[in-house]
């Protein structure tokens, strides 16, 4: 599903390595935050510092600074990345994304496909509670500055602050805008916002993708204490949440703007943007939500051979290759252990081959729901499979 929406925008597929040099994820932790100190890492056998990957944007970037494909490059990603955290419910060690990442345009026309793509797969997948919120952190100076202001604002109120967040204004003042705890909830409500901080330039570069979001009728609400605490975000970023999910872990994924990284990691100053959805939140919301019916797992047709299972082979590949969906039973069970398998399965038709349809080329076919059974000959039996509806 995913590869289809990413195709169809011109996305090639890249495979990146699950285990990197550390230093290509080393960038990820400036201010001590982020995804670096819950890395597995350890030394090789060669004495070398490797991690398991804990995202793959770092990677890609990697990747391009070591074989400069030509701009914009335009790729998505799917598999899994580790993460020491504790698990719980939607956060495990080891967990799926899909994404996107392109280099090498500056455009905020580009942003607004990028989110775009992430709002179809959400849609094909059949998700309804879902909100995008957006933001931007400005231009580096723009952001360094907004930081100096919530530094001031925290200090200043730094005795209403949690003693968790006093520790993370150390270390990320950004940070604190992400703490749900209740005594924070004033000093944040108070603090400054990044949109005062905006110089004209990016303040146009978030108007224009606004703008973009509007015209493709995505709904968004702009949501100015959106942060994504890694250092090398700017301008737009923007996050995919759940209404389905506890608030705690409603994240399905997010993105944005990034610079500096493919220069960090041995290349030129690059422009990038991307993002990265999480496969197994998403998943949970699935379920949360009910989009995956069972209607869409139940086969055309369920395969009952009776002369030894040589038959259910070749004509599930027959139907299976005329593009109907088949299953059949195995262990060359017995006629009553197959039909209940049949009947289990949900397809509307079981396919009844034994000895004697053998010898005439011939299948029965009966329907599920108690009608009355044919016989009808070999060759018949995928226009006869697909004139039949396939729900009862
Ligand atoms: P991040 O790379 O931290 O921005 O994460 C992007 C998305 O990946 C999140 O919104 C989650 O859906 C998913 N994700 C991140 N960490 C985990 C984890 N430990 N377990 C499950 N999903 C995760």
């Amino acid at each position: 599903m995913f590869a289809s929406v990413a195709a169809s925008a011109g996305y090639g597929q890249l495979i990146t390595p699950l285990l990197e040099d550390l230093g290509v994820f080393a960038r990820l932790g400036e201010g001590g935050e982020g995804v670096s100190k819950e890395m597995y890492q350890f030394a090789d056998k060669g004495g070398r510092d490797v991690a398991l990957r804990p995202e793959v944007t770092a990677s890609v970037c990697r990747a391009f600074a070591e074989h400069r494909p030509t701009t914009p490059w335009k790729v998505w990603y799917t598999g899994p990345n580790f993460r020491y955290e504790k698990p719980q419910r939607g956060r495990f060690r080891q967990f799926d994304q899909v994404g996107v990442e392109v280099l090498g345009v500056d455009d905020a026309q580009l942003d607004v496909e990028v989110i775009a793509l992430a709002d179809e797969f959400f849609r094909a997948l059949g998700l309804q509670r879902i909100r995008l919120i957006v933001n931007s952190l400005g231009e580096p100076d723009d952001r360094a500055r907004y930081v100096n202001a919530l530094r001031d604002h925290f200090e200043s109120s730094s005795a209403g602050l949690s003693t968790t967040s006093r520790e993370t204004l150390q270390r990320n003042p950004l940070r604190v805008l992400d703490s749900k705890r209740a005594e924070d909830e004033a000093a944040i409500a108070a603090a400054p916002q990044i949109g005062e901080f905006h110089s004209p330039a990016a303040a146009e570069h978030f108007e224009a993708v606004q703008g973009g979001l509007r015209a493709l009728e995505i709904d968004f609400e702009v949501e100015p204490k959106l942060v994504r605490g890694l250092d090398y975000y700017r301008r737009t970023i923007f996050e995919f949440q759940s209404d389905a999910l506890d608030s705690a872990q409603n994240a399905l994924g997010g993105g944005g703007r990034y610079d500096g990284l493919v220069e960090a990691l041995g290349g030129p100053p690059t422009p990038g943007v991307g993002f990265a959805l999480g496969l197994d939140r998403t998943l949970i919301a699935c379920d949360e939500e009910g989009v995956f019916s069972s209607e869409s797992e139940r086969p055309d047709a369920f395969v009952v051979d009776v002369t030894g299972g040589l038959h259910a082979t070749v004509i599930t590949g027959e139907l299976r290759a005329a593009g109907l969906v088949a299953d059949r039973g195995f262990d060359n069970r017995s006629m009553k252990a197959q039909m209940k398998l049949a009947n289990r399965s949900a397809a509307p038709s079981a396919v009844i081959v034994g000895e004697d349809e053998v010898a005439a080329g011939t299948v029965i076919v009966k329907p599920m729901d108690g009608g009355e059974q044919i016989t009808i000959r070999r060759d018949e039996l995928v226009a006869h499979l697909r004139a039949r509806p396939t729900t009862t």
